[in-house]
């Protein structure tokens, strides 16, 4: 595939990446108005697709934004752009919504408007995370709807520039004394054998691996608080963890150039990696109806 001009949708129909246009006045181009989706496809299976889907409605409700397509039609589309992209390895499908072109003006009319549609298949290339990585940490810069997964993701650049130019992988963001989330993950923390997480709420994003984690902690007797984490708490953790549909659960194994714990991953992190690999396995595949 990575040889190969990718096939993309957009707005109805299949065609080659390079020629697939969109208008200058598109509110996504000119305001970052519109939201996203990414998630990972594992041989043919589409990851948590239904999880996507679901928060894709939501992430459109909140903005006001009419949902484009059925849950049936979503799925069909991406199937068959998984086919029109065949490839060995595993692979990432993201979709993007905005609220669609119209002359430049904040206020919009929803009723004239037609949303954008467009879905990126691409390869995904393994990264092995297992080492642990580094991450910083950083005021929450961002606004009061991380909730909504939108495409405006300037902060999010901002600090993940950051965190790359300290020679790390995230930055982990702090609001009020508490952590958020990462710019472009989920965290968890281990403290004394107290796995948590923060709540969900619209400071962060009501992540489908993060719900996931949680949901296989439960199930093997490993119970996760979803609960403030102060910043105090995170730095004098014996394990900090961040997820993503992409990266899966990493280890972060220095915080602002100093260790956490032991500076390897930890024993939780193994045993939540070897759940969340057990999982992927058997996970069912997203029907297409
Ligand atoms: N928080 C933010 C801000 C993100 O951008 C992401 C990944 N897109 C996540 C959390 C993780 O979400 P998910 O597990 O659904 O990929």
């Amino acid at each position: 595939m990575s040889d190969k001009i990718p096939i993309v949708y957009l707005d109805g129909r299949f065609l080659p990446l390079d020629q697939a246009r969109v208008s200058v006045m598109d509110r996504g181009f000119l305001f970052g108005d519109g939201v996203y989706e990414m998630m990972p496809v594992y041989g043919d299976r589409v990851f948590r697709l239904d999880e996507h889907l679901t928060r894709l409605a939501r992430s459109l409700e909140a903005i006001d934004v009419p949902d484009p397509c059925s849950t049936g039609e979503w799925k069909s589309v991406v199937h068959e752009l998984l086919e029109k992209n065949p490839a060995a390895g595993n692979r990432s499908i993201y979709i993007e919504v905005t609220r669609g072109t119209g002359d430049r003006n904040h206020i919009y009319e929803s009723t004239r408007l037609k949303p954008t549609v467009f879905i990126l298949c691409r390869s995904l290339a393994a990264v092995d995370y297992s080492g642990g990585v580094g991450a910083i940490t950083h005021p929450d810069i961002r606004w009061d709807y991380c909730h909504i997964k939108a495409i405006s993701l300037l902060p999010a650049v901002m600090l993940k520039q950051r965190a790359s130019e300290a020679g790390c992988l995230e930055a982990i963001l702090i609001r009020n004394g508490e952590v958020t989330e990462g710019a472009a993950s989920n965290v968890f923390i281990v403290s004394d054998d107290r796995i948590m997480t923060p709540p969900r709420g619209n400071e962060l994003l009501h992540g489908i691996t993060r719900d996931l984690v949680i949901e296989l902690l439960a199930g093997a007797g490993m119970a996760c608080a979803e609960t403030g984490v102060s910043e105090r708490e995170l730095r004098s953790a014996d394990e900090i963890w961040i997820t993503s549909s992409t990266m899966e659960v990493v280890p972060v194994v220095t915080l602002d150039g100093k260790k956490v714990g032991e500076g390897t991953p930890g024993p939780q992190w193994q045993r939540v990696r070897e759940l969340y690999n057990a999982f992927k396995l058997k996970a069912p595949v997203a029907g297409v109806n």
